[in-house]
């Protein structure tokens, strides 16, 4: 993690900057802008952590960049009193909740996530009465309200050792079930004595709850459910389930620009992996995929996630040409420069997160800590 007294190099920003937008006009507006952030950053103390979805321009200037769990991780790690937080709402509630000191800003506070908008509270509730013998466990991508109903939290690298440690013979997964599908299969063979569920979708009209038994390959439905209904049918990012609608796409790109590599996020669609255009040694964690072409040595990669993650794989190795259909997180693109000098300068807005609910989610997150011991 950059500190605030380590200097940003501006010619290579710039470099960097024009390379990937391929406009020199747009670069030579937003440079001051970018110089006018990390002045305030100095001058009031705040330290920018960006998600690899965030704009390069926001990415390049960052103290830190990263996928949900590392900034969650380096957000724990902030001594200004500051941190401003370049990505989606539940990371910055996550943030709050490691780092309780620092005041939390989150520049455009409608920077929301489908996946944490497909599971409520009340949904979690109806699950364990159902299943009260099981482990519920939320993705990271989930709210401070949801994370205070689990047992624990996982991410797509923590998820296997977490099964594990659990003590629970069942264990229901949420919200995304594509994210589940896929660890799943990746992972059945290292989890012996488990059994694994997710939750699948919401049918609005019956009010019908449905979960997979994956391990079963069977499905259940829990009716007559009252409480607060998910905005969205399913946990899924909406991101990756556009990318996975036509896999066509994947072939005629593939004919095209003749990739030496092609990588997916574990959140696109498992029929992707079942039709066998990808397969599970193709998919993982943001971070995974950085790595897969960093070990790769590829040289021209086909990419399949939110677009900007190329700007941070460009950064690390310039010589990779990264060819990704481009879809970009609506949540995301809420953050801009100007909403960012915007909240440095007036301090707004704020996370918080009342109590109990700020104790509860932060157990679930400790728990997850201790379950990756
Ligand atoms: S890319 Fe998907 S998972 Fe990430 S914030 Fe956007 S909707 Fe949520």
């Amino acid at each position: 993690m950059r500190t605030l007294e380590q200097k940003i190099d501006w010619d290579d920003v710039e470099d960097k900057l024009y390379d990937f937008r391929k406009d020199w006009q747009h670069v030579q507006i937003v440079l001051p802008i970018m110089k006018r952030i990390v002045d305030l950053c100095e001058k009031e103390g705040a330290t920018l952590l960006a998600h690899y979805y965030q704009i390069p321009e926001l990415q390049y200037i960052a103290h830190s960049t990263g996928d949900s769990l590392k900034l969650c991780i380096d957000a724990q790690k902030v001594n200004t009193p500051y941190i401003v937080f370049c990505g989606v709402h539940f990371m910055a509630e996550s943030a709050h909740l490691l780092n309780p000191e620092k005041t939390v800003l989150l520049p455009d506070t409608a920077a929301s996530c489908s996946i944490a908008e497909g599971i409520t509270p009340d949904m979690i509730k109806h699950i364990r009465k159902h299943n009260p013998e099981s482990a519920i466990l939320a993705y990271v991508n989930t709210t401070a309200a949801t994370k205070a109903e689990v047992d624990a939290i996982y991410t797509s690298s923590n998820a296997q050792k977490i099964l594990n440690n659990i003590p629970n013979k069942k264990v229901i997964l949420l919200p995304d079930p594509n994210l589940a599908e896929n660890l799943f299969r990746k992972m059945k063979d290292k989890i012996s004595g488990k059994e694994v569920l997710y939750y699948k979708e919401y049918d609005f009209e019956n009010k019908f709850i449905y979960l997979r038994n994956a391990t079963k390959g069977t499905e259940l439905l829990l009716p007559f459910f009252k409480g607060e209904v998910p905005k969205t049918k399913t946990g899924a990012c909406y991101v990756h389930e556009e990318l996975s609608r036509s896999p066509q796409m994947i072939l005629s790109y593939k004919q095209r620009f003749n990739p030496d590599l092609i990588i997916g996020h574990f959140e696109i669609s498992p029929d992707l992996i079942s039709e066998g255009y990808l397969s599970l040694d193709q998919i993982g964690s943001t971070t995974d995929m950085i790595e897969m072409v960093k070990k790769s040595g590829a040289r021209k990669v086909l990419m399949l996630t939110e677009c900007h993650l190329g700007a941070s794989i460009k950064s690390a190795i310039p010589e990779v040409e990264i060819i990704t259909p481009c879809v970009l997180c609506k949540y995301m693109q809420k953050i801009s420069l100007d909403k960012v000098v915007q909240s440095l300068e007036t301090k707004k807005p704020v996370i918080t997160i009342p109590e109990p609910t700020f104790s509860k989610a932060k157990r679930a997150i400790t728990n997850m800590f201790e379950l990756m011991k």
